[in-house]
Order: C-alpha cells, then sequence, then structure tokens
C-alpha cells in the first residue's frame, strides 16, 4: 500500500458519500438531504461546510434514533439558512448502506440508542456510535483480495490486492467525473469475506458490480493479452456487461508495444463453471447484482507484470473500465461475445479465520 493515512480513505470516501447523496437528486431538496444524513449522522463532518457552525452544538445521540421516523424540524438544532431549507420535511429510511468513521464501507442493520449496528467485513454484526449513510450508488467496484489475502504477486513484489485497489480507485474516480455514482466493497489493505462483498453489492441496490482482478500465470506466452471477464450463467445483462469490459480492456491493452503477453486459448469473455454446472466463482454466482469479474492481464507474469506495476499501466487502464460500464450503464450495446463453451474450474475453497477490522 503507499503511504495513504486513514484520513485520506476516510476524506475519499466521505467526498465519494457527499457526492453520492448530492447528485441522488437533481433540486435542492438534494441538497436538503445529504446535510441531513451527515448531521444524524455525526457532528458535523468537515464537508458540509454549506451548514452553519451551530451543527456543532448538537449531540450525535440525541438525534441519531430520529432518522427512523420522520424528521420533524423541532427535534433538530440545525439552523439553516430558509434558502436550503425546504418548508416540507423529508422521511428518509435508515440507510442500508454506510461509511464508518474509518472510511470502511459496511452495510447497515439498524440504528440504536449508542449508533448504530452494522455487519463488520467479516459479516458479523457490531455496534458503532457514528456512520455517513451513502444512498444512490449505480456501480459497485470489488478491488479483489485484500489483508491476509493479497492474491498473487508481480515480479517487482507488487500484491495484486494493492493493484486491484489502484486499479479499483481510478476507475471509480473517472465514473464520478461522468456523474455515475460508485462505492467500492474495500477501501483499504484488510480482508473482506466474499459474502460481505456480495452483500455489500446487493444491499446497495446498485446497477452493476464489477470485481478487478490481475492473474497469475497459469497459462502459455501470446502475441495478445490475456484478457478475461467472467459473465454470470443465464444472465444476458451480465454477458452484456462481461463482452463490453473484454472489448474495452482488451483493445487497451492490445496497443501497448514490447510486451510479452500470456493468454489462455480460451480467453474472452467467458463463463466458468465447476464440475456441478454451477458459476466456480461465488462473486460471480451469488450476486443478485449484475456482475462481472474481470481478470484484467497477468501480474504474476515477469514481462507484462512489470509493466502492471507502473502508473502508465493504471492510466491505461482505468478508463476503458470506465467507459465499459458507463457504455453499459447508458446503452444496449454489445462487446466481446460470450464464448459459447464454459470453462470447467473447480477453485479451491475453504473456511478462512477472518481478522477484525477497525470501523471507528
Ligand atoms: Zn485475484
Amino acid at each position: 500500500m503507499p503511504a495513504y493515512t486513514p484520513r485520506f480513505w476516510c476524506t475519499l470516501i466521505l467526498c465519494c458519500a457527499w457526492s453520492l447523496t448530492a447528485c441522488a437528486a437533481d433540486d435542492s431538496q438534494a441538497i436538503r438531504t445529504a446535510q441531513t444524513d451527515a448531521t444524524y449522522a455525526t457532528s458535523a463532518p468537515t464537508h458540509t461546510s454549506s451548514t452553519p457552525a451551530t451543527t456543532t452544538t448538537q449531540t450525535t445521540t440525541t438525534t441519531i434514533p430520529t432518522i427512523t421516523s420522520t424528521q420533524p424540524t423541532t427535534t433538530t438544532t440545525v439552523d439553516e439558512p430558509a434558502a436550503t431549507v425546504p418548508s416540507t420535511t423529508t422521511t428518509l429510511p435508515p440507510p442500508t448502506i454506510a461509511i464508518t468513521p474509518r472510511g470502511i464501507p459496511v452495510r447497515v442493520s439498524e440504528p440504536t440508542d449508542q449508533g448504530w449496528e452494522v455487519h463488520d467485513p467479516c459479516g458479523d454484526l457490531v455496534q458503532v456510535t457514528k456512520v455517513f449513510p451513502v444512498r444512490g450508488v449505480q456501480v459497485v467496484l470489488d478491488p479483489g483480495h485484500g489483508g491476509k489475502d493479497p492474491g498473487t504477486r508481480g515480479p517487482t513484489g507488487l500484491k495484486e490486492s494493492e493493484l486491484n485497489l489502484k486499479v479499483s480507485l481510478a476507475v471509480s474516480q473517472l465514473l464520478q467525473d461522468k456523474n455515475i455514482s460508485t462505492l467500492l466493497t474495500r477501501t483499504g489493505d484488510y480482508y473482506i469475506e466474499l459474502d460481505e462483498r456480495i452483500a455489500l453489492a446487493d444491499a446497495a441496490h446498485a446497477i452493476a458490480l464489477i470485481s478487478i482482478h490481475h492473474n497469475a500465470p497459469t497459462a502459455a506466452k501470446s502475441n495478445a493479452p490475456g484478457t478475461e471477464v467472467f459473465a454470470q450463467t443465464g444472465d444476458q445483462e451480465s454477458a452484456r456487461l462481461a463482452g463490453l469490459l473484454h472489448g474495452k480492456v482488451f483493445e487497451a491493452l492490445s496497443t501497448v508495444e514490447d510486451i510479452q503477453w500470456t493468454s489462455r486459448w480460451d480467453a474472452g469473455a467467458l463463463r466458468v463453471v465447476n464440475s456441478s454446472g454451477g458459476d466456480a466463482y461465488s462473486l460471480v454466482r451469488k450476486p443478485e447484482t449484475t456482475n462481472a469479474l474481470l481478470e484484467a492481464a497477468y501480474l504474476a507474469s515477469p514481462s507484462e507484470g512489470a509493466f502492471l506495476a507502473t502508473d502508465q499501466y493504471i492510466k491505461l487502464i482505468a478508463p476503458p473500465i470506465a467507459i465499459a460500464i458507463e457504455t453499459f450503464l447508458t446503452t444496449d450495446q454489445f462487446g466481446t461475445p460470450l464464448l459459447e463453451r464454459a470453462r470447467i474450474h473447480n477453485p479451491s475453497g475453504g473456511r478462512r479465520t477472518c481478522p477484525l477490522v477497525e470501523l471507528e
């Protein structure tokens, strides 16, 4: 991991959360909604600069539970200018997704007297005193691996988990620049259960979930990139998303010269199934959200792995991923057709221990 501090992540995620909420609607009501959420989540966060300083006088514990009901204007001490406070108040249901003070995305279970009950990255129910609600997520990006599970490693020592996160953050920024709201399942180098990644995406009610990975070589040298994107069996929209991602990423990587690529003979947009016929990877099989899993290139391969460790690679790979997602959301276009024949693969699974992640 680069030397990003918890404050960095918190600021980044809060800005994301802020922009998510703010662009969920297009009138002044959105401003009110965002301020309300932030105010009820905690004592005034730094990005609520439009909220008068009087918000700092309110106590969190007395106001948090009121988010469960119609918010009467008399219960809040926020003294907002009349121009930003519509005369009608909004009924906000409790959020399904939130960011904790340490920048960890979590599923929200329910408000409590002390704050909130949320699912931590292990999926366990825990109590936190503050959260920053996130609403209106369109795209969930899932940086593969993390923490005690680094994934594969490149020739420079770069961990796949770190590269996946870098690419996801860059894609997230590009999508937000296009006014497409995003949520990352993982925002730092910590472990998160596969099932919790899936539950986060489904709880966000997003339109698409894209899991971002880089491959390890069990493949031959090739003149062309070995980009693979896995689609969910029986889901035409998943096939469309996978095809768009494959087409754009493969095209972008193909412009790079002097790389010894690695590829399997059946690389492309495809299904990977186990011997029972179900999708082999749970990140593809289980989500209700339309999804695709991208293996952009081979990190563990000496020649291309060294290239993947450069900033040039991040600048090259993020735009085509973002364009593929935008195209998926805004058109009916298809990219690379799904291979008719599914690959057979039986992943080694097994129960893992899940280390605790500090939430606040
Ligand atoms: Zn991986």
